[in-house]
């Protein structure tokens, strides 16, 4: 996600220093745009980066869901560089060395019983001038790259994952009950032709990548649909291992426990079936959940508006 976002935004010193380690698993990064407050609504992050008489920049703040900041050497933070443009506008995004003077690192335990995620705190920390990735006040624009990246990495990795066919039906093979139960194998069936469709849904992405092609809204689609697959794919493994199948040695605990995170990671199902709806589909915007009026509310309205 970060690496083709430097290719995409960064300068040719931050392409030769940063892309080499970090395609080697040398350098491992993370994405710190998620806060407290700022979400699916990204655009509200306050982490806020002041620029110093040098050239400098001094960051204030806190981001939160931090995947593997404990490992990072560097980071790709959103911060906000102008409080007093409109919100899109006054972001911008830097690279941060976590080993910084000022940054904490604190984990977050989830119900896998892993701590992958964290918080990072940002007290007074100074970075380089040339850390600015895609110009100031470009945030934006760059933060979005990462977020199209990210969908199409969760799109394409259900495989990877271990979402894989031949996997769930040795599963079911090995229990004679659930090999021969009708609604098993109708729900393997269509699982398994939906996993095959994602597979070559992401070689169509790969090819447009490979003609020089960054991912748009459409990627949002792959995203939905293989957390979706997954989400099924591992209740239907609960249903047939039953509850050990969340032990802690069970090959499959981590799937399951791990797939509902997957829902909302780079950006929640809703949040991409409005893009979807609206970007790729050309159906008008949706301002009504925005506003919090409840739709029959605006029906009624919309109604006592015809009679009048
Ligand atoms: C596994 C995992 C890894 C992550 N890793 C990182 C990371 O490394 N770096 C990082 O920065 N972030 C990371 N995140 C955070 C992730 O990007 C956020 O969880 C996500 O953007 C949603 O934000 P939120 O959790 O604040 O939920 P909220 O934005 O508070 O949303 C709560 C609920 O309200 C719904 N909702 C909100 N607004 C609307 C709307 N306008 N219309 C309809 N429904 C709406 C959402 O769909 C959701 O169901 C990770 C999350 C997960 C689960």
């Amino acid at each position: 996600m970060l690496g083709p976002t430097i290719i995409a935004h960064g300068t040719e010193e931050q392409k030769q220093r940063y892309l080499g380690p970090m395609l080697h698993a040398d350098e491992i990064w993370c994405q710190m745009f998620s806060e407290p407050a700022a979400g699916s609504d990204l655009a509200a992050v306050q982490t806020r980066a002041k620029k110093n008489d040098d050239g400098t920049w001094t960051l204030n703040g806190q981001k939160v869901w931090t995947t593997n900041a404990q490992f990072a050497a560097y980071g790709l933070i959103l911060a906000r560089t102008n409080p007093d443009i409109p919100k899109h506008k006054g972001m911008t995004m830097f690279i941060v060395p976590m080993d910084a003077e000022g940054i904490t690192v604190r984990g977050l335990r989830q119900i896998s019983g892993e701590a992958e995620f964290n918080e990072v705190f940002f007290d007074d920390v100074v970075i380089d001038a040339d850390s600015v990735v895609g110009g100031e006040e470009n945030g934006w624009g760059v933060g979005l790259t990462t977020l199209m990246f990210e969908r199409l990495a969760i799109g394409l990795g259900s495989s990877s994952f271990g979402y894989r066919a031949t996997r769930f039906a040795e599963a079911i093979s090995a229990d004679p009950v659930a090999a021969n139960d009708h609604e098993v194998r109708h729900n393997f069936g269509e699982l398994a032709a939906e996993l095959e469709a994602i597979r070559w849904t992401g070689y169509r992405s790969i090819s447009a990548l490979q003609d020089g092609q960054i991912p748009g809204p459409e990627f949002g689609l792959a995203k939905v649909t293989t957390v979706n697959c997954a989400v099924r794919a591992g209740d239907l493994i609960a249903d047939i291992v039953g509850p050990e199948a969340l032990d802690e040695a069970s090959e499959w605990s981590y799937m399951i426990s791990f797939l509902p995170g997957l829902k909302s990671a780079g950006g929640t199902e809703e949040i991409l079936r409005n893009t979807i709806g609206e970007r790729v589909l050309g159906l008008p915007p949706e301002p009504r959940l925005d506003k919090g009026i409840p739709f029959s509310e605006l029906r009624a309205k919309e109604k006592e508006g015809a009679a009048a």
